[in-house]
């Protein structure tokens, strides 16, 4: 088998919820995503998605497809490193790297389909049912809309959620301990809260935060300071018994091993779409098992199901409200989780997921 074309479809949808954290200055609007299409001389296609909307195009387009062509897509190890060092003066970090997970991601949901099996399956499954919990808590939210907002997780069954905290770059201290507290009054002592502030705290108050937040009975404590500063989430990991949850804006196994080693991370959140694709995400679930740490992945629910049925390390799995809200749109059917679990459906080889014609006419860009 062949690659015979690599194409790209950008999909832009700006009337989509607005978010907020910590960190977002403004309310980001809409949401645009760059989607990939790898194209075979046996007519298998494979579809993939990562970071990185229109500008991942043009890195996938112009510095990645012409190493793909006439390469037999099997052979995805051998891919990955030349797309590692095809990008290696651009990539490694960011955008490329966005680019790089997408191509990656659309190989294994090919691969997967040309054996016939969905993709948790060629993985080699752990479980075919993982946890999953509701994620949102945006800053820009009303108590009244927040406690909305996480009690319709709850509603549908999940026992763990997660809310913003850091509102205003850190600057709103007591607000976020009133919103985790009212959120708390509101649905009980029985369900798990996960508090986010996005790398919105610096390191000695993320301390004294995280012991005010101990009253509330949280689960982790996520991304509490800037990604970068690895002594200062250490410092936070040492200094509380909450986990520190973080790895969302972290890149490749080299990424993570610095991350890990120096003692940054009790809970490990690649995210496939930044990281280096399935290929790299895997690495990285298996190097945090090496160090006995449990992984959450970020974002990119529908990929990470997958994944994550075949990570024995796993703690759980983040479902974004505001992402399922663009997947409606996007795709024509899709495995939903039911009371706070969720299985990839077994008969569908590869991802599983088909890209809705209907919403390529109209958002297409
Ligand atoms: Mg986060």
């Amino acid at each position: 088998m062949q690659i015979t074309d690599v194409k790209t479809t950008v999909l832009s949808m700006p009337h989509l919820s607005g978010i907020q954290d910590a960190t977002i200055r403004h309310l980001e609007q809409g949401r645009t995503q760059c989607f990939v299409h790898i194209v075979t001389d046996e007519g298998l296609e494979g579809l993939g998605t990562g970071g990185g909307a229109r500008a991942a195009r043009e890195i996938i387009e112009g510095s990645l497809k012409p190493i793909l062509i006439g390469q037999d897509p099997l052979n995805i190890e051998q891919l990955w490193d030349d797309m590692f060092w095809r990008i290696r003066g651009v990539g490694r970090k960011g955008l490329a790297f966005c680019a790089l997970s997408a191509v990656d991601i659309a190989l294994w949901d090919l691969k997967a389909k040309y054996y016939q099996t969905p993709l948790y399956k060629l993985l080699g499954p752990y479980t075919d049912t993982v946890p999953v919990y509701g994620s949102g808590g945006w800053t820009h939210f009303s108590i009244d809309e927040l406690i909305a907002e996480q009690a319709s997780y709850v509603e549908r069954g999940m026992k763990s959620v997660k809310m913003k905290v850091g509102k205003d770059f850190g600057q709103s201290e007591s607000e976020d301990i009133a919103r985790l507290s009212a959120v708390r009054k509101a649905l009980g002592d029985d369900v798990e809260i996960l508090v986010d502030a996005n790398n919105g705290y610096y390191a000695k108050q993320a301390i004294r935060m995280a012991q005010a937040f101990e009253e509330y009975n949280i689960g982790w404590f996520e991304e509490p300071v800037l990604a970068d500063d690895i002594e200062g989430l250490a410092a936070i990991a040492r200094a509380t018994a909450i986990p520190i949850a973080t790895g969302e804006h972290e890149y490749t196994k080299y990424g993570f091993k610095d991350l890990i080693a120096r003692g940054g991370a009790d809970i490990v959140q690649p995210d496939v779409g930044r990281v280096g694709g399935i290929t790299e995400w895997m690495k990285v679930a298996h190097l945090a098992h090496a160090f006995n740490l449990p992984v959450a992945p970020h974002a990119y629910q529908l990929i990470h199901l997958h994944l994550s049925c075949a990570t024995p390390n796993l703690r759980i799995v983040e479902y974004l409200g505001m992402v399922e809200e663009a997947d409606r749109i996007t795709y024509t059917e899709f495995s939903e989780p039911v009371n706070g679990v969720w299985s990839p459906n077994p008969d569908k080889p590869g991802l599983g997921l088909e890209l809705n014609p209907e919403a390529v006419k109209q958002y297409a860009v």
